[in-house]
This record gives structure tokens, sequence and C-alpha cells, in this order.
């Protein structure tokens, strides 16, 4: 098959292809997921390879609404509470695990990261398969998230069965993830759903925390372009440092977008953009704390450790 003719909107399709043993892009709102049936061991590890991704970063479990969540994970009420407020949608609940979740799903920890994604291709497949999927980001491991199926066949070409093309993502970050193992609540990533909702909800307080040990494969470094990313904390920093380097002729650009739902849309496509155009630089102007601000703080910051 041509890598062009990878791309589909045939949910049949894609549904065979996964009870195959395949490997498949799905849509998300959040960004492009890397899916295969969780509870294939040889699908699931070709996931790992495909994208270069160490074992010991577990996956997030992708499930439908209707299936039954307590196979799954054990939800205390607070997390109960959490799901039945924001499913479907960008939020994985991190709870323990059941006995029907393998090892080479969690890495061999006793937890596990669950999450109904909102989109309706998804859905439609989930439920035609009857399985839950594992369901990483669909690109190489370390760099920049996919938001459209073209995206997706850029970075993994051959190495991918299918693309489900269900449209350029609806929100285009990663989901929130909620540690909800014991009565605290602890966000391991921030996202779309924010500190704050989840505090109003349970009327809890809600910590942030950036624990690689909690969360294996929260790295200092990701979501890196080819580009050097340079943090700035205003437009003028950003178009002083822009001279900068138009004064040494190198090729830079800013990122900017007032908009943080706007931001957040287009910021992986903008930083895969810059490496198309040839730019060495990204200067990218951090947006204000709330809400979203937050998790494209942390993808930024992320993106700009990384070089
Ligand atoms: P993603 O790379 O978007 O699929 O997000 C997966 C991330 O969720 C992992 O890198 C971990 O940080 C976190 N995660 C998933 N499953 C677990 C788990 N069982 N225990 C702790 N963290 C998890
Ligand atoms: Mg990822």
């Amino acid at each position: 098959m041509s890598i062009s003719s990878r791309i589909t909107q045939d949910i049949e399709q894609a549904c065979h292809t996964l009870k195959a043993g395949g490997i498949v892009g799905i849509p998300t709102e959040t960004v492009y997921g890397l899916a295969a049936v969780a509870l294939n061991e040889e699908a699931v590890s070709r996931v790992f390879r495909a994208k270069g991704r160490p074992t010991s970063h577990p996956l997030i479990v992708h499930l439908s609404p209707q299936d039954d969540i307590k196979r799954w994970g054990v939800l205390n009420s607070t997390a109960d509470l959490i799901a039945k407020t924001f499913w479907p949608g960008p939020l994985t609940l991190l709870v323990p695990r059941t006995r029907l979740v393998p090892d080479w799903v969690t890495g061999g920890r006793d937890t596990v990261a669950l999450r109904i994604p909102a989109h309706d291709m998804t859905i439609s497949l989930l439920e035609t398969l009857n399985e839950a999927v594992v369901a990483p980001s669909a690109n190489r491991f370390g760099r920049v998230s996919p938001t459209t199926a073209q995206h997706v066949v850029d970075d993994l070409g051959d190495a991918v069965d299918l693309v489900l093309d269900g449209g350029q993502c609806a929100i285009g970050i990663e989901s929130t993830i909620v540690e909800c193992t014991d009565s605290s609540v602890q966000i391991l990533r921030p996202g779309k759903v924010s500190a704050v909702e989840i505090a109003k909800v349970t009327g809890l307080d809600i910590s942030m925390t950036d624990g690689p040990s909690r969360a294996p494969g929260m790295l200092l470094a990701h979501y890196a372009p080819s580009a050097l990313v340079e943090l700035c904390d205003s437009l003028t920093g950003a178009q002083d440092r822009l001279e900068h380097y138009a004064a040494r002729g190198t090729p830079a650009e800013i990122l900017h977008h007032d908009d943080p739902a706007i931001y957040a849309l287009s910021l992986y496509d903008d930083l895969r953009s810059a490496d198309l155009r040839g730019s060495e630089v990204v200067m990218a102007v951090l947006p204000p704390l709330g809400g979203l601000g937050a998790a494209i703080r942390d993808r930024l910051t992320k993106a700009a450790a990384s070089h």
C-alpha cells in the first residue's frame, strides 16, 4: 500500500485492521493517537516499536462510553465524579488497575491511565471494535505530536498500517492527566481541563505535580521540532530576538497567538511548519498561566528543553 493511500475515513476498515493485530492512527479531540488493541501484546509492542518509545513508558487505555470502566480500573467516589463530569473529553484518569490490565500496558505499574475520548469517529470505531485500545500520540518518540492524519503519515510512514482521517484535532494538545489513586487529586500533566475546573467539581484542593516517578515518560524534553525553541515573556521581547537573528542571517520566526484556544490548536502545526520553512529558531511567546495557558507553557518549556 502506498503511504498516501493509508489515510481513510472507513471505520470498518480501521476496525478490521485493529482486530487483525494492526496499528492505526486515530483522531481524537486532543491529538492523533496510535492505536492497538490493549489486550493484544504483539500489537501493543508494534506501537512501542513504531514510535521508538521505551516500553517502560505506560500507555493510556482508550474506552468507548459503552465500555464498563470497572473492568479496567478502580474508581473511588472522586474519580467517579470526575469521570462522569469530564468524559467523553480531554481528561485521563490514573487509578488502581484491575487484574485484567496487562503489564505491557502499564509498564508493570499497579495503576492504569484511562480515557474516553470525545471524537465521534473514534467513538464509533471503539463501539464497532468492542475492545479497548492503547493510543499514545502517533509521532516518533520525543517529537511534535500530530494534529492531522497527514502529520501521522509524515511521521510514521510505513510503520503505521492505516490512519483514520477525522480532520484536524479540535483542541490540539494532549489530555490533562489526573491521578486519583487515594483521597487526594493531583494533576500530572496540564491540559484543556484545568485544575480550577476539577477543584470546582470535586470541592478539593488540586495540586500540580511534575513527578517523573509518578508518571514515567513525563520527560523534561519532549514535543521538539528540529528548530531551537526559545521562550519569550512578551511579544516585544520576541521581536527584539527576531532582529538579533535577522542581523546574523539566521532564519528565525515568532510563535504567538493572543487566544489560548487558537494557540493550542495550532501549536504543533506551527512547530512543524517552522521546520518545513527551514527556520532554525522559533521564539515562542509564553501565554498567561490561566486555563489552557498552563498546558501550552508546559509543552513549550519541554520543547525548549530539548536542545
Ligand atoms: P501519552 O504519551 O500522551 O500517551 O501519555 C502517556 C503518559 O501517561 C505516560 O508517559 C505517563 O506519564 C502517564 N501514564 C500512563 N499510564 C500510567 C500509569 N499506569 N502510571 C503512571 N503514569 C501513567
Ligand atoms: Mg506523546
